[in-house]
């Protein structure tokens, strides 16, 4: 399908609802799954002229599947027209033409388009993708469809641009050049290799084939298919389902062999390859080179049953001594022996693991995925990667295959997409998300199960320079389907920008999460909400308060004791595991009357864990015993406290929720005001920001909040007595980046709203989180709601980036790269400080930009 260049709109246009890149299997089905869908502004970008993917490019003498055709291809579109078991590969071709014809894509693709980069736009959602000729597209979705063998690799050879002879790679070759009577030398001996060389042996005059390492090579059973079969599966469906599925079956088996019992190789592979071997190899020496000296399986395992034959022809010589360099007339070896050749053609395969190169693809927070894969490539479930919202990746890390059907997983992966663009509707949001945590879980187990698999035991292009096995799929390609069908969509968040920055973040929508929001939601309304402020004095608010905090229990994997530091109880809660340099001060809530270290540990010992750093809760004088500026005091000697234990500014994180986030504010403004140094972040969980009351949220959210009536604000500002700075009308330059988290069923919604706006005049970083469906400090509840568990998780994330990002400006000037970096702001509001020996990292500290 060679279609015209479609006219699609450029970056002014509206933003299409989906990019894909490549027009493989993989493009192909995803565009015929979007269409299905009813999704048609979409479009498919292919750098070359026509659909197919390997398929078009791998047109060499003897291409063809090693899989069935039968199963190597869609299950919506079965082809009862296959000529044989193993198509050639311009029967694939066709069909993919096919598919996209009937399915008629030709107006979404847009042929000669080679995606140069594409980088994610936080503040739209959208993906901004930049083609190699500088055109731009925007899409909310970007699919990568660009395979994992798509990039042929050419082998570093010294000498290789000398050759004045004819010289391709096997996935271009050039057909106007005819090798008849020449003297060709193949370098590679793989699964490209193993179809041409029998395919070209007899009509060149001599073949030297270089081979590094011989392959375990089986039989391929290839039959054609007759004029009767083929009648049967066009006119009895059912017939030619029952084939795919019994090929299936007979596939899938071997992957037990592959992962688990490996000892199953001897009789699958091993024997039938000695005993091809002894049939097509008479001379023994041959014989020799040919056998492989590592384990079974390993490296990719090879059919053919043609190619041992092959290498037995008198006109082919296989050569094993290793190549030294490529010479202007061909290849010299290393023990000296030049082959005078007239072409060469590589069969050297393809940069497996450099998925997605040479693009460049830049998350949240301006994040290079190379830069995240530092370590090696991985994906959840080979789709998502935390720091790149709406972005999927088709046949992505880990997910190829020894056994089975690359087809297979395509179709399991495309139905994966569409499950999270139909949650993505039904939560309203507009982004989704991998969670940093489930990704993380999800790779551990996956080079688990690879390091007991046979592909750990040697070196192969499964394999990148790490040893990190980013290729392969370390089980059944049916409990790949059942895990991207089936298992729960919670490893994602859905968000939802805010028109003047920020997000919504949604709600979970799984059953469980939504009882027992409810169930928390009564059980407030009917105790907190009702006992909590007049009539009730302060003594009984609290003890309410600690018998409700019961209930609200902390987790392990902390150490807590308590200290009095400069006369104040603090309760200091450290992680057993967690090494960053960084300390949180968190100041609890409790509308400064009410609340103690004790009845927040469901959040303070979250965030120490999640962030890796101790966390000091402050037990601060409270009201009405001690009115302003008891409480501020006491953080402000707690910080003095931290400072003087040798902590840097920009290792102190000041936390805190309803008043103590008012308090944590206060504490800022006052460090600020004695020109001392910014700490290193805000993190502020539903602070109160204005004392006189006035948000509008007071009124519109009175009856959906379960926790606060206005009376107990208003009683406890009374009590407090406060003379706040008041912070929406406070000047914040010099504040560092903050974060806040809100319900959005609270009364003080308005409060956090306007503070991230009035942040934002400032020039302050600050990013806003509203929940949707939540209420105040719900994080209380984090034992019962993942919801809760997720915004702390977030909350410890954008305190280690700012700890980091502080460190590694301070060290080098190098910004930290994590899903919630800091970033060098164009300018940085640094009016904070002038005192001469604060000032250099206080520049650090301000030049934090946050998302
Ligand atoms: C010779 C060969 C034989 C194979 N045989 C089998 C087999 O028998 N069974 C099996 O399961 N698997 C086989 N495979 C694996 C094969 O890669 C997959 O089965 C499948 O074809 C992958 O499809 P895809 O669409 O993901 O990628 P591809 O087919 O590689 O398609 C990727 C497309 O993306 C385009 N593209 C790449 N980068 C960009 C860019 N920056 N901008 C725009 N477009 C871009 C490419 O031009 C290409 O069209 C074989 C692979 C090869 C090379």
């Amino acid at each position: 399908m060679h279609s015209s260049e479609s006219t699609l709109q450029q970056d002014t246009g509206k933003p299409l609802a989906a990019i894909i890149i490549g027009a493989g299997f993989a493009g192909i089905g995803m565009a015929i799954a979007l269409q299905r869908a009813g999704v048609h502004d979409f479009v498919l970008l292919e750098r070359s002229h026509d659909v197919g993917g390997v398929w078009r490019d791998n047109s060499y003498p003897g291409a063809a599947c090693d899989v069935p055709s039968h199963l190597y291809s869609f299950s919506f579109e079965p082809n009862p027209n296959w000529s044989s078991t193993f198509a050639p590969q311009a029967e694939i071709h066709a069909y993919l033409q096919h598919c996209a014809r009937k399915y008629a894509l030709a107006p979404h693709i847009r042929f000669g388009a080679e995606v140069a980069n594409a980088r994610y736009d936080e503040d739209r959602a959208q993906w901004r993708v930049t083609l190699k000729d500088g055109s731009t597209l925007r899409a909310a979705l970007l699919i990568s469809g660009t395979g994992q063998l798509s990039k042929p690799a050419m082998p570093r050879i010294p000498g290789l641009d000398s050759y004045k002879g004819h010289a391709f790679h096997s996935a271009r070759w050039d057909h106007s050049y005819s090798l008849a009577g020449k003297r060709v030398a193949v370098i590679g001996t793989g699964a490209s290799a193993i179809q041409f060389v029998p395919a070209i042996a007899d009509k060149v005059g001599k073949l030297s084939v270089f081979q590094r390492s011989p392959a375990y090579i089986i039989p391929r059973p290839d039959k054609p298919y007759g004029s009767l079969s083929r009648m049967v599966f066009r006119h009895l469906p059912w017939a030619m389902k029952l084939h795919r599925a019994a090929i299936y079956v007979r596939y899938e088996a071997r992957a037990l062999a592959f992962t688990r019992l490996h000892g199953l190789m001897r009789y699958a592979v091993a024997k039938p390859f000695h005993k091809l071997l002894a049939r097509q190899v008479p001379d023994a020496a041959l014989r020799a080179k040919l056998v492989p000296d590592y384990p079974i399986g390993c490296k990719r395992l090879l059919l053919s049953s043609e190619y041992l034959a092959a290498v037995s022809k008198p006109n082919v010589d296989l050569v094993t001594d290793g190549i030294r360099r490529v010479t202007e007339t061909g290849v010299e070896t290393v023990d000296g022996t030049h082959h005078t050749v007239d072409a060469i053609v590589y069969g050297t395969g393809f940069a497996a693991t450099e998925f997605l190169s040479p693009m460049r693809i830049t998350g949240r927070a301006g994040v290079d995925l190379n830069d995240a894969w530092r370590r090696g490539a991985q994906a959840y479930l080979g789709l998502t990667v935390p720091g790149f919202p709406n972005f999927f990746m088709l046949y992505g890390p880990n997910t190829n295959l020894g056994h089975n059907s690359i087809v297979y997983m395509l179709e399991s992966q495309i139905a994966h997409v569409m499950r999270c663009c139909k949650a993505m509707r039904m939560a309203g949001a507009s982004t989704i998300e991998v969670d940093e945590r489930r990704y993380k879980r999800f790779n551990v187990g996956i080079q688990q199960r690879l390091s007991n698999s046979v592909w750990s035991g040697c070196k192969s292009w499964y394999v990148d320079e790490n040893g990190h096995n980013s290729t392969n799929w370390p089980g059944f390609t049916l409990s790949y389907r059942w895990l991207t069908r089936h298992t729960s969509l919670n490893a994602y968040r859905f968000t939802q920008p805010l028109p003047q920055g920020g997000a919504i973040v949604a709600a979970p929508a799984d059953t469980e999460e939504r009882v027992t929001a409810s169930l928390l939601r009564g059980l407030l309304r009917l105790s907190f909400r009702t006992l909590i402020g007049p009539p009730f004095g302060a003594k009984f608010q609290r003890g309410v308060v600690s018998l409700l905090s019961a209930l609200m229990p902390g987790v392990g994997g902390v150490i807590r004791y308590r200290d009095v530091v400069g006369n104040i109880p603090v309760e200091i809660v450290a992680p057993k595991r967690g090494d960053l340099d960084g300390v949180v001060l968190y100041l609890h809530g409790g509308a400064f009357c009410l609340g103690s270290p004790t009845t927040h540990r469901s959040i303070t010992t979250r965030l120490a864990v999640e962030s890796g750093m101790p966390v000091w809760v402050p037990d601060y004088r409270l009201a009405p015993e001690h009115p302003y500026p008891a409480a501020l005091e006491d953080a402000l000697a707690c910080y003095q406290v931290l400072r003087n234990k040798g902590y840097a500014p920009d290792r102190i994180l000041i936390a805190g929720d309803s008043a103590g986030g008012a308090l944590a504010l206060s504490l800022a403004l006052a460090l600020k005001q004695r020109d001392a140094q910014a700490p290193a972040g805000l993190l502020l969980i539903s602070p109160v920001t204005d004392g006189a009351l006035n948000g509008t949220s007071l009124a519109t959210r009175r009856h959906a909040d379960p926790m606060i009536r206005k009376a107990w604000l208003e009683q406890g500002l009374h009590w407090y007595r406060a003379v706040l700075p008041d912070p929406l009308q406070a000047d914040l330059r010099g504040l560092p980046p903050i974060l806040i988290q809100v319900g959005d069923q609270e009364v003080l919604l308005s409060d956090s709203t306007r503070l991230a706006e009035h942040a934002a005049a400032c020039g302050v970083t600050c990013r806003l989180e509203v929940h949707a469906a939540r209420w105040h400090v719900f994080h209380l509840q984090s034992f019962y709601l993942r919801s809760a568990r997720e915004a702390i998780r977030t909350l410890a994330g954008f305190a280690q980036a700012c700890v980091m990002s502080s460190a590694s400006t301070a060290a080098s000037a190098t910004r930290a790269r994590t899903a919630y970096s800091c970033d060098q702001p164009e300018s940085s509001g640094s009016a904070a400080t002038t005192g001469p020996t604060a000032s250099v990292s206080n520049a650090t500290a301000t030049e934090c930009l946050c998302p």
